[in-house]
């Protein structure tokens, strides 16, 4: 990998752990990690850059520590903060991708967004109890809204609720790694989903196409307004 790479992480937390260990331990990528949480003793099963002796702290201070301890060479920056639209286009900027590790889908479909309009390549992974998914966009593939068309009106469970099987997680962030050090590598897996059925004992690769009537590959959806990922929350 070249050393010019530069990753943005989103989420520092389940599927955050596995992608910072393994962008670290590969060396060479810049990376910088932005969350807003602190370390929580009930998540500690799932988010496997933390020990005990970090509950109550700032995650992104944890993390970086534990991050350098790990691999004292990596270059690592933090933003302690929330993804939001005001400063998600200056996030980007200049990055060589983005993966996103965050545990609601109103971040994640900004996150797809964002990155469409920036033109940086987006890796996107949820998990909920036993089974999860992982997907990279391109600029030019199918994107997040072309699997999912938009923010469902109805509250969704996120994992923080429903609960997510800490080995599942850990999986699906593997999998973002590696579309991630495929993507740092020059390969082009757009479209690429995988399904990971930790009951059925299944991990499964399905190809994206583009949707005709997505609003965000028709260049229909030009800015970050606040309003277009709210709805998930509103309910
Ligand atoms: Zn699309």
């Amino acid at each position: 990998m070249k050393a010019t790479h530069r990753v943005l992480v989103v989420g520092a937390g389940g599927l955050g752990s596995p992608v910072l260990r393994s962008l670290a331990q590969n060396g060479a990528a810049e990376i910088t990690v932005i969350d807003d949480d602190r370390v929580d003793e009930s998540n500690l099963h799932r988010q496997t850059l933390y020990t005990r002796d970090d509950v109550g702290r700032s995650k992104i201070g944890r993390a970086v520590a534990s991050l350098r301890a790990r691999s004292p060479g990596v270059s690592v920056q933090s933003v302690e903060g929330r993804f939001v639209p005001d400063t998600a286009m200056d996030l980007l900027k200049g990055k060589s991708l983005v993966v996103e590790g965050a545990d609601n889908l109103a971040t994640k479909f900004l996150v797809a967004d964002a990155a469409r309009l920036s033109e940086v390549p987006a890796v996107q992974a949820g998990a909920v109890r036993w089974a999860g998914w992982a997907f990279c966009a391109l600029p030019d593939s199918a994107c997040l809204r072309c699997l999912f068309e938009d923010i469902p009106r109805e509250r969704i469970e996120t994992c923080a609720e429903a609960g997510v099987v800490g080995p599942v997680v850990g999986v699906l962030g593997g999998l973002e790694a590696a579309f991630a050090i495929r993507l740092l590598q020059g390969e082009r897996p757009g479209g690429e989903l995988w399904h990971y059925d930790a009951l059925k004992g299944s991990l499964r690769k399905t190809f994206v196409r583009r949707r005709s009537d997505c609003p965000l590959c028709a260049g229909e959806i030009q800015d970050l307004r606040m309003e277009r990922y709210t709805a998930a929350c509103a309910a």
